[in-house]
């Protein structure tokens, strides 16, 4: 498997610190809203990426967190807790808000078919384990007290900056909020490990520490969290590129300031969700959620499909018109699938070079667009239905499109047309083929446009025209 590593800005070969086994690590939600269909993008990616290595045969051990504090409306350490502020909105407490907004979450990730990771912890469960590492960067002489708060000292670092590559722009997306600069760090690029001080007293959730009664900061819970679940030496770390600087550019600083030695070898980035007018962020596009989409009558897995046919390297536009691209595209290819006869035993060395084909794909870069033109090939190619069929089924394990399932509900859609109106259905396309045939295109449209508003849809095939309704 090559991978881009943000680190150095190159394809590199995924060699894992012991042999077979991945550790990974994910970013999780800030719960204080739904995700919107840009967070989700990251989400998928990495579930791609996560099935793709279990594809190649690696085990996979994965965590992630749940932020459920410390993670402030500004990354200058000035703002105010994202947690607290949604809290205020809904007249809720934080930790109830933290309830609603994990479940809907993982609501959101069940309808994308993105599997939950084997660990799963909010920061608020973990912070003896934050205070022990900020203790011990105290220890070593990479922390400091200033004004109430304990601060990571990034001039004990030889390297601070070490996603050196990246443009102006994602930069500026972790400093942009910060207008206002803490007065209590001795250099600017320094962190928060642990406030008890800040302009926002009011926090509802505090503990006791050795430094007074406060919270941790953002980037700590990562650090701690991943250390504590998947051990001192990480294989990849994910999460969207706007939290490469400062989250995992400080994640780094502390946990090898702790460890004392390097600590995540690849990074894998996924770029953003744009709309029109840019990046899709929680103020901007709260709307944009997968709940919208169900609303407007799309299944979710079309919003995979869509993210599936661009690489993850690469910004992504969303528009409501190539997301029925994406749909059109479903359809069809559940159509093609619902096609294939079910009987017969797949040919096992014949199915062999379509999924190496599928593998290979998947393993430069995580290549999907390509992984889907393999797909494609492979329902083309002459193999067996038997052996498609088996294929498509080996495929989705990584892909997640539920092909399968989807194809045996467009079959099992068809017998439940009550008679009388499949007869008047064949009977219309009957006359539309009469209308094409006589060149009476606007006749034929009419017809086709009478058979969409009843949601028919018209597949042509070598048997002739086929249908089915949709929904
Ligand atoms: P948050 O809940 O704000 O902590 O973000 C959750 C994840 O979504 C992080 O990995 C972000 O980097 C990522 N993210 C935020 N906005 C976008 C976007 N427009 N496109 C892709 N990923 C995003
Ligand atoms: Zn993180």
């Amino acid at each position: 498997m090559q991978l881009t590593n943000t680190l150095t800005m190159k394809k590199e070969e995924l060699v894992p610190h012991q042999p077979g086994v991945i550790k990974m690590y994910t970013c999780g939600p800030t719960v204080y809203s739904y995700a919107h269909i840009g967070n989700l993008r990251s989400y998928l990616m990495e579930d791609v990426l996560e099935k793709a290595l279990r594809y190649e045969g690696f085990q996979v051990d994965r965590a992630m967190n749940i932020t459920d504090v410390g993670h402030l409306t500004s990354d200058a350490d000035t703002g105010e807790d994202k947690m607290l502020k949604g809290a205020r909105r809904e007249h809720k407490s934080v930790l109830e808000l933290a309830a609603f907004y994990t479940n809907a979450f993982f609501a959101d990730c069940e309808k994308l078919n993105i599997r939950r990771p084997d660990t799963v912890v909010p920061a608020t469960g973990c912070i003896g384990d934050f205070i022990q590492l900020v203790s011990a960067l105290l220890d070593k002489g990479f922390a400091y007290q200033a004004g109430g708060n304990v601060y990571f000292d990034t001039s004990k670092l030889t390297d601070y900056y070490v996603f050196g590559n990246q443009n102006a722009e994602d930069l500026a997306v972790g400093v942009r909020e910060g207008v206002e600069l803490d007065g209590n760090k001795r250099n600017k690029t320094d962190f928060v490990l642990w406030f008890t001080k800040s302009k926002f007293e009011d926090q509802e959730l505090k503990w006791e520490s050795p430094w007074g009664l406060g919270y941790p900061g953002w980037h700590i819970e990562c650090s701690a969290i991943s250390i504590k679940n998947l051990g001192e030496y990480l294989d990849i770390h994910c999460g969207g590129i706007d939290n490469a600087f400062p989250h995992h550019t400080n994640e780094i600083a502390q946990s090898e300031a702790y460890l004392g030695h390097p600590w995540c070898k690849y990074w894998f980035h996924v770029l953003h969700l744009n709309d029109g007018g840019g990046k899709i962020s929680k103020s901007k596009g709260a709307k944009l959620t997968v709940s919208l989409l169900e609303e407007k009558g799309y299944n979710p897995l079309v919003y995979r499909l869509f993210c599936l046919q661009s690489h993850y390297r690469k910004p992504l536009v969303f528009s409501f018109d190539s997301l029925d691209n994406a749909a059109s595209a479903y359809h069809k290819l559940t159509a093609r699938v619902a096609a294939l006869a079910k009987d017969g035993e797949p040919d096992q060395e014949a199915a062999k070079p379509w999924q190496e084909k599928f593998q290979a794909s998947l393993a430069n870069d995580l290549n999907t667009s390509l992984a889907l033109t393999a797909l494609y090939d492979m329902l083309k190619s002459d193999l067996s239905d038997a052996t498609k069929r088996f294929l498509v089924g080996d495929f989705d394990r990584v892909l997640s499109l539920d092909l399968l399932q989807a194809a045996e509900k467009q079959n099992a859609q068809e017998p439940q047309v009550p008679e009388e109106l499949a007869r008047e259905i064949e009977a219309l396309i009957e006359k539309r083929a009469q209308a094409r045939k006589a060149k009476d295109w606007a006749a034929a449209d009419a017809i086709r446009d009478e058979l969409a508003a009843r949601h028919v849809v018209l597949k042509d095939t070598p048997a002739g025209v086929q249908w089915h309704i949709e929904g």
